[in-house]
């Protein structure tokens, strides 16, 4: 049984119905509940009028068939169409002349009923069935008005009308309310996922897969905004080129997993050793760049240096001893003879080069190089 209720309970309100339907579902087994309650306890107080509480089992046996409809057809269009018509057009005229009219409270049910086909029906279904509610409302109290005969005797019971409105007036706000708390949940989970995605979305678009560090593209912009601050206070900027030395080999001799992981583990290392605001980033196959803003040259040589004697010192591969080394270049940025980032960049691959051509695991600056053309 309890199995029976739960699975009921995920068909009806689970987090993959849609929003529509289960209002649907809240509308046909709420109105169920309400009508049986509205036909029951007038019975135990015994004042009623037996009009009244005929209307309010047709109202049940509606609202439950239409929920029944819902289980066995699964044609909720249809359903929507039949429970919002026949709930405005009918159901609540023979309950508004049954229970009262106005004194009756009936007007705040009518005001549900209007919110619940709102919620129910598109925008297109809605432009045409709001209208026509209005004006059978309208039609009703001017009916109910000019004719008060049409009232069925319960206008001659003794009733509390004060208590009545009270009670009405509270089934209805709650109703209201919780159908307002249940769509603004909707809305701000939503809300939070979308915000969530369009995060992950930035991060996948400026993150390298392999390595986690930044790619290509975001050091580029990284750069010219560090450049065009350094024009405005003229602070040093200095980037540092690293590149794994004979690294085509470490995929020869051990194939390509292990080379996958040696550039993960070098990739981290150079990360540990940079500030939080400096920035790391795959420049290409086994090329890294690090942009140190506010870094003087021989601050990022030094850095590049205990980079270098890291990687030479650490195992980058867990499972076999694979010998690393990687060379660098480190440059400055000079307004005066670099005039976009490719000539800052650029900079650093030269003396990469020279570092490359004159021995490797070294790295080279403007103060030990020679000047080896490219
Ligand atoms: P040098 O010391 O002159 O830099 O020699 P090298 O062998 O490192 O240079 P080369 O440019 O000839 O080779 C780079 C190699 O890096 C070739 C390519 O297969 C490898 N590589 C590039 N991207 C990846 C990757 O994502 N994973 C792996 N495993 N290898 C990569
Ligand atoms: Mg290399
Ligand atoms: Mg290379």
């Amino acid at each position: 049984m309890k199995e029976w209720f739960k699975e009921l309970y995920q068909n009806c309100f689970g987090n993959d119905i849609p929003m529509r339907i289960r209002f649907l579902h809240l509308c046909t087994l709420g109105g169920t509940l309400g009508a049986l309650l509205a036909t029951i306890s007038p019975l135990i107080s015994g004042v009623y009028s037996m009009p009244g509480i005929i209307v309010c089992l047709i109202t049940v046996v509606f609202f439950f068939g239409l929920f029944v409809m819902t289980q066995t057809t699964g044609n909720y269009d249809a359903v929507i169409i039949i429970g919002v018509c026949g709930l405005n057009f009918i159901i609540y005229p023979l309950l508004y002349f049954t229970m009262g009219g106005i004194q009756g409270g009936m007007v705040l049910y009518f005001i549900m009923g209007i919110v619940f086909s709102l919620l129910l029906l598109n925008l297109k279904q809605s432009m045409v069935i709001f209208p026509l509610e209005i004006l059978c409302y309208i039609a009703i109290f001017i009916l109910g008005d000019k004719y008060p005969e049409l009232f069925v005797n319960v206008l001659k019971l003794k009733h509390n009308y004060t208590l009545d409105t009270a009670l009405d007036f509270a089934v209805v706000s709650l109703t209201t309310f919780c159908v307002i708390k249940i769509l603004y949940n909707a809305y701000e989970k939503q809300q939070a996922r979308a915000e969530a995605l369009v995060h992950e979305l930035e991060d996948l678009s400026i993150t390298d897969p392999l390595t986690k560090v930044r790619n290509r593209r975001f050091l580029m912009q990284a750069v010219e905004s560090e450049i065009k601050k350094t024009k405005r206070d003229s602070h040093a900027v200095a980037v540092i080129m690293f590149d794994i030395d004979k690294f085509k080999s470490v995929n020869d001799t051990y194939g390509h997993l292990i080379g996958d992981e040696v550039l993960k583990n070098f990739a981290n290392i150079i990360s540990t050793h940079c500030r939080e605001y400096d920035i790391v980033a795959r420049y290409g196959g086994e090329e890294f760049v690090i942009l140190l803003p506010q870094t003087t040259e021989s601050v990022a040589f030094n850095r590049a240096e205990e980079i270098r004697r890291a990687v030479e010192a650490s195992e980058l591969c867990s499972s076999q001893h694979v010998p690393i080394t990687a060379s660098g270049g480190v440059a400055i940025y000079n307004p005066v003879t670099m005039h976009s980032v490719e000539d800052f960049i650029g900079k650093a691959d030269t003396y990469l080069y020279e570092a490359k051509e004159t021995g490797r695991n070294q790295i080279i600056w403007q103060h030990n190089a020679k000047g080896l053309a490219k």
